[in-house]
């Protein structure tokens, strides 16, 4: 069993890992990294993202875009009711509002794009890319994403399903014993449509509090010539506060591509993937020679020492929330890690689509 303490010690300086293969290109220093010869394409990206690599390395190759190809993968669960952690179907805010997250980067033109909060979109990672395209902003948000999204031509729509809206009305009955919304146990008037948290067995990722879902999609990619993009899109933390954004549209946080270097992404607890600059995180670790999974250790170790608030500890003095990170480098290699054991991350490679096991910090309890 490794305690918090025990943990710290252990990776206190822990170093970088072997090089692979980037070579430091002459005159730019020992940080810029240069890419020698044709890659394997690979896409690489959440539990949930297995139809979205199959799809994005089919675009890729037949010669798309790699952001073309990415969106077009997470838009198939982004369109998808029955995943209730992306888009259409996903699982509302306190108010009881879908409100969507999403980041795009695109490597070649080092182009970035993304929205928070956006209502009325199901496809927030096209939003995204509208922004990075004709606009000369990098982030829209809440309303103001919104009339964009409108002014781009995006039909509004109801995103709520109403297997999400039952979710939300038996969550907000179970919140407090002490308002007037009544609990199945509750009513003796014949309320219907309750099911337990527990029996909702939608696939959803990890849960910030064991209670509460979350899930979120991110998929990167990298084509024959080497170039990489990314995307992150998710409807975030369920029942959160109002105008809540997570990791996910940040850039730097839920997501980073540097096209000199690789790809990443992130799903999990939103906040400690922010306060630790996440993606970018693994990318600069992959720049300075580590291999994608330990680049992804390696800032999940830098969350265990951001984590100091004892209602984010376990008994243990480990996070008691799950993130995920998922890494390409310029190379093709790629990898994924979470804090705990048993996560999984997608891969699309060589005519291969499947799911590997993450590497990881802890195992659960
Ligand atoms: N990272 C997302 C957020 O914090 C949620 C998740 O991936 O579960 O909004």
């Amino acid at each position: 069993m490794t305690t918090r303490r025990d943990f710290l010690r252990a990776t206190a300086g822990a170093g970088a890992g072997a090089a692979f293969g980037i070579v430091p290109s002459a005159g730019l220093g020992a940080s810029a990294a240069v890419h020698l010869g044709r890659v394997t394409p690979v896409a690489v990206g959440s539990g949930n993202g297995r139809a979205a690599c199959a799809r994005a390395i089919e675009v890729v190759q037949q010669g798309g875009d790699t952001l073309d190809a990415v969106i077009q993968g997470v838009n198939i669960v982004e369109r998808d009711p029955n995943d209730t952690s992306v888009g259409y179907g996903g699982l509302p805010n306190l108010d009881g509002v879908v409100q969507l997250d999403s980041s795009v980067m695109h490597g070649p033109t080092r182009g970035a794009g993304a929205v928070a909060s956006l209502e009325g979109v199901k496809t927030p990672s096209l939003v995204a890319r509208d922004v990075m395209r004709y606009t000369n902003h990098v982030l829209l948000v809440g309303p103001g994403a919104k009339e964009f999204a409108k002014s781009m031509g995006y039909p509004m729509e109801n995103l709520l399903t109403e297997e999400s809206r039952r979710r939300w009305v038996e969550w907000r009955a179970r919140l407090s014993d002490r308002d007037d919304y009544l609990t199945p146990e509750q009513s003796i008037h014949g309320a219907t449509g309750f099911r337990s948290e527990a029996s909702y067995g939608d696939g959803l990722l990890d849960s910030h509090d064991g209670v509460r879902p979350q899930g979120t999609i991110n998929c990167n990619v990298i084509n024959a010539n080497g170039d990489l993009s990314g995307v992150t899109t998710t409807s975030g933390l369920a029942w959160k506060i109002p105008g809540r954004v997570g990791d996910s549209p940040i850039v730097g946080a839920g997501l980073y591509v540097d096209n000199d270097v690789g790809a990443a992404g992130s799903t999990g607890r939103g906040e400690s993937v922010i306060k630790t600059v996440g993606g970018h995180t693994v990318v600069e670790m992959m720049r300075n020679g580590m291999s994608p999974t330990d680049a992804c250790l390696e800032a999940l170790r830098r969350i265990v020492t951001f984590t100091v608030e004892p209602h984010l500890l376990d008994e243990e003095g480990r996070p008691n929330f799950g993130v995920n990170y998922y890494a390409v480098n310029k190379n093709g290699e790629f990898g994924g890690a979470a804090i705990f054991a048993g996560a999984r991350f997608a891969v699309s490679v060589d005519g291969d689509t499947r799911l590997e096991d993450s590497a990881y910090l802890f195992q659960r309890n």
